[in-house]
């Protein structure tokens, strides 16, 4: 149920995948009433839904746990940051994931004269995250995310959603991880220098449960009324 705040803005979260930040991102986004444009399940929803296309081809490459190209995936989000109900705000996530695609994102941002407003930067130890990646269970169909242990599907194995079968993601098997948070300190982690330095980045705990961890993102986005035209 979207709140429907006026408070919203534009807003991207970073952080190692398995911080939290499909689950945060969507949070805000509904509380603001805004867009959650998540760059990995625009790009899963294009494999199932253009499949032999020539961008799907190029999205491939995220079976095997490394990066789609810059272009492409930019493409993608700008797509999806072009519609109508994205004007009012957007909550980001996945993307950027290197200092080149943040500055695709800037000049894309700038151009039409709404840059961005805050970061998110979701900060969470090695063990945790681990941990959290190695027991998730994604829908297939509608992309909602569960746990085994700590956020287990109402009945096992089948989306509280949308009644679908739930899978184990490829890039959530032990390999793919290894490589993804590897993928991660090389290439995404010089993204909070580049942002601390434009005075944008808020960095929030995001260990411990859910609700605490998105009391603290609230707090974190809560000064941006102050700077929106809105
Ligand atoms: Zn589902």
């Amino acid at each position: 149920m979207s709140e429907g705040s006026s408070r919203a803005g534009r807003v991207v979260f970073l952080g190692p995948p398995g911080a939290g930040k499909g689950t945060q991102g969507n949070r805000l986004a509904s509380f603001w009433g805004v867009p959650h444009v998540a760059s990995g399940d625009l790009l899963r929803r294009i494999l199932q839904n253009r499949e032999g296309s020539a961008l799907a081809a190029a999205i491939r490459v995220i079976d095997k746990g490394s990066l789609v190209p810059d272009e492409t995936v930019g493409q993608v989000v700008f797509e999806a940051l072009d519609l109508p109900g994205a004007q009012r705000g957007f909550v980001l996530d996945g993307y950027p994931r290197s200092v080149d695609q943040a500055r695709d994102l800037e000049r894309y941002l700038s151009e039409r004269r709404r840059p961005l407003q805050v970061v998110i930067g979701l900060r969470i130890g090695e063990a945790a995250l681990i941990a959290r990646l190695s027991g998730r269970l994604t829908c297939p169909n509608c992309g909602a995310s569960y746990h085994v242990m700590k956020d287990p599907p109402q009945t096992a194995g089948v989306c509280d959603q949308c009644g679908n079968v739930l899978a184990v993601r490829e890039d959530d098997q032990p390999g793919p991880i290894r490589t993804r948070l590897m993928l991660y300190h090389q290439k995404t982690e010089p993204l909070l220098s580049f942002y601390r330095e434009r005075g944008m980045l808020r960095e929030v705990d995001a260990e411990g449960d859910e609700a605490k961890v998105f009391e603290r993102v609230l707090a974190s986005s809560g000064g941006l009324e102050k700077s929106l035209i809105y």
